[in-house]
């Protein structure tokens, strides 16, 4: 790119784009040296130092660099080749835990549930506690303004099982009245969803406002002038109207049940182009309308799922809830009732947030699920000598061993990388709540077939994306709240939800400062859904964060053009929460062998117990949601104490 292009979409603007707390610099210098040679960890740990508060962070954040490196180079075979000799942790556990995500905090809070005076120390590889329930915070205008890093809201396809829902009471989230009382969807009352068509895929760059492939917001105008703006030929026109609403049965002559299971076994890409005898341009139309739910496009998505999500299509096949497709497959789960909703300023970082308080009081002030939304937590607080509970950040386990033999273990030892070091703790038990497919490099020991299992959870990488911008007059200029882009780099732009929870305020004035919300999912249409996976997790950890900011900027410049939008002038701060390792790996029937009956799928060969070490993570629930990895560390828990 010329230096005048750089210039006109401000990427040499001093912005807040920049992590420099556990940073590049850091990440490169391990990588690049080894451990051995990696400098020596400062004085007390970073965590401890003052002003340590890594919500307030931009740049590349979610898999930070730092917090991937030892991870990889053990995966690669080389870790110990570089480390130096473990040096003994000082304490001794009742329960160590591998990862400080939800379902790690939930397993120490169940663990001290049954034992209140239990030892325990949780570690995490990331600079931050939470997983992917990550808090991103700016400071905009004296104000704070919130967004979640990664888990967005309480939501799932099932209602909470009664441990999640008995777990978030206790907490003291009520998601119903909060709905109630916080949601502030007025604030943008008079803005309607829009569709941006790029010039690459669609011909010409346009912004038709009034409509988005799924209306959630409610469309303002009728379909067929919404696609009378669009630069669309006739029949392309043609096929996207029979999609939003024909009422023909493409399926005649078969019962709902025979319907749901055909749906089942064909890709939404496949009903659409087949059934509904869609174009190429009105598939492209769809393309990318499943990455959000699914981190996959429609070509790797059932169309059942679709069906059952509520996207385009299925009116005329009448299909009835509750009839069963084949083996119980129901839509992934959205026949079910679901769970209430409700989303947090920073999302489900607030659950995390409420977890590390119930575990560590000290850590953050306050007792509610509303003052802890502005509260600031301290994390010199996490990890104090002789603290019942401790979360010790920036440390990645390499290594988990039963002491003795596997039926009747001593206890468990546990190797941490963190700072340039390596350090050995020993328990009674262990948990590992980390990603799953990580488990055969970190217990070599495991049995063949549980290894293989645990290789298959490969996880869903997306990217998270917090763009702070001087006002969103732009937007009240084009009318538009959210923007869908079919076959852009983004896939989906909207203005920060509007929440109001305790002394936290959505911001009013459209001459004031906000967040945007941006989405991406790198995928490979065509291959199979876990290569898709694989691909697009080399892809972001290969992306450097000047080429997302180029694709951020020219975007929205493209997009919001007709508002007088200036990326160059407006953004504030970029926040990106790249995470090649994402969404739990939901079992789909297009490349999974669903006559394989549940207890023998790879997530419940993968998460039996090993001695003392138990498996936790949503990823050993098979399910994307709070919920399962709730569920999943108070089964973990439970193997323990009975064992
Ligand atoms: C972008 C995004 C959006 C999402 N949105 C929603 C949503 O709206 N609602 C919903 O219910 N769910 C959502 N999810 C799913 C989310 O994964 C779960 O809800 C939940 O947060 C998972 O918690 P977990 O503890 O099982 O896993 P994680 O949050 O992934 O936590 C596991 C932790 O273990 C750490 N770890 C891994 N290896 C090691 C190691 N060797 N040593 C130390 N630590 C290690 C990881 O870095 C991570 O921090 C979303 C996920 C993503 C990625």
């Amino acid at each position: 790119m010329g230096k005048r292009k750089q210039r006109d979409l401000g990427l040499d603007r001093a912005i807040d784009r920049r992590d420099f707390l556990n940073g590049v610099a850091i990440g490169a210098a391990a990588l690049s040296s080894g451990l051995a040679h990696a400098a020596p960890a400062p004085a007390g740990a970073p965590q401890d130092q003052p002003g340590y508060y890594p919500p307030l962070l931009h740049g590349l954040r979610g898999s930070h660099p730092g917090s991937f490196e030892m991870a990889h180079s053990l995966r690669d075979g080389t870790f110990w080749d570089h480390a130096e000799k473990p040096e003994d942790d000082a304490a001794v556990y009742d329960l160590v835990i591998a990862g400080g995500g939800i379902s790690g905090l939930s397993a120490a809070h169940f663990f001290r549930a049954a034992k209140p005076n239990a030892r325990i120390l949780i570690l995490e590889n990331h600079d931050d506690f939470g997983g992917h329930a990550k808090r991103n915070e700016y400071q905009l205008n004296g104000r704070v303004e919130l967004m979640n890093g990664g888990t967005m809201l309480i939501d799932s396809p099932h209602p909470y099982s009664k441990v999640a829902q008995g777990l978030i009471e206790e907490l003291g989230i009520d998601p119903v009245a909060l709905a109630k009382k916080c949601n502030r969807r007025e604030i943008y009352k008079g803005l309607a969803p829009a569709t941006f068509f790029d010039k690459e895929t669609f011909g010409a760059d346009r912004l038709v406002v009034g409509r988005e492939r799924v209306d959630e917001e409610g469309g303002t105008i009728p379909w067929p002038e919404f696609l009378a703006k669009a630069p669309l030929d006739a029949k392309t026109r043609a096929d996207i109207l029979r999609v939003q609403e024909g009422t023909g049965d493409s399926m005649p002559g078969l019962t709902s049940a025979q319907k749901k299971d055909k749906l089942s076994r064909m890709s939404y890409l496949v009903y659409l182009r087949d059934y509904l005898k869609c174009g190429p341009k009105a598939l492209a139309f769809y393309q990318t309308i499943t990455h959000d739910e699914w981190g996959t496009a429609i070509d790797a998505e059932p169309a059942l799922d679709c069906w059952g999500f509520g996207l385009p299509g299925f009116k005329g096949l009448k299909l009835e809830r509750g009839s069963i497709a084949r083996m119980g497959y129901t839509a992934a789960g959205y026949e079910d009732e679901g769970s209430p909703t409700f989303h947090f300023p920073d999302g489900n970082a607030t659950i995390a947030r409420l977890l590390v308080r119930n575990l560590i009081p000290e850590a953050i002030p306050g007792h509610t699920a509303e003052d802890i939304v502005t509260a600031r937590a301290d994390y010199s607080k996490l990890d104090r000598s002789g603290a019942p509970i401790r979360i010790r950040l920036s440390s990645t386990v390499v290594g988990a061993r039963n002491m003795g033999a596997v039926k009747s273990p001593k206890g468990v030892e546990i190797a941490y990388a963190r700072g340039g070091r390596v350090y050995r703790a020993h328990a009674a038990n262990c948990i590992l709540a980390c990603w799953n497919m990580m488990i055969p490099y970190l217990c070599p020991e495991l049995p063949e077939t549980q290894k293989n299992a645990l290789h298959q959870l490969v996880k869903v990488p997306l990217v998270y994306t917090g763009v702070a911008i001087r006002n969103w007059r732009a937007f009240h200029r084009l009318g538009v709240a959210g923007i869908s882009a079919p076959g852009s780099y983004w896939s989906g732009t909207r203005l920060n939800w509007p929440v109001d929870v305790g002394k936290y305020t959505s911001v009013r004035s459209p001459d004031d400062p906000i967040l945007l919300f941006m989405v991406h999912v790198p995928l490979t249409p065509g291959m199979p859904e876990r290569d898709q996976h694989r691909m697009g997790r080399m892809q972001l950890l290969g992306t450097p964060f000047s080429t997302y900011e180029t694709k951020i900027r020219d975007q929205l410049n493209r997009m919001l053009a007709g508002g007088g939008f200036d990326s160059a002038r407006d953004i504030l701060a970029i926040t990106v929460n790249r995470w090649p390792h994402g969404y739990a790996y939901e079992f789909n029937p297009l490349f999974d062998d669903f006559s394989i009956p549940p207890e023998k799928r790879a997530n419940v060969v993968g998460r039996q117990r090993f001695g003392r070490i138990a498996i936790a993570n949503s990823d050993s629930g098979a399910a994307a949601y709070t919920d399962s990895a709730i569920d999943q560390a108070h089964r973990a828990v439970n193997e323990l104490l009975a064992a």
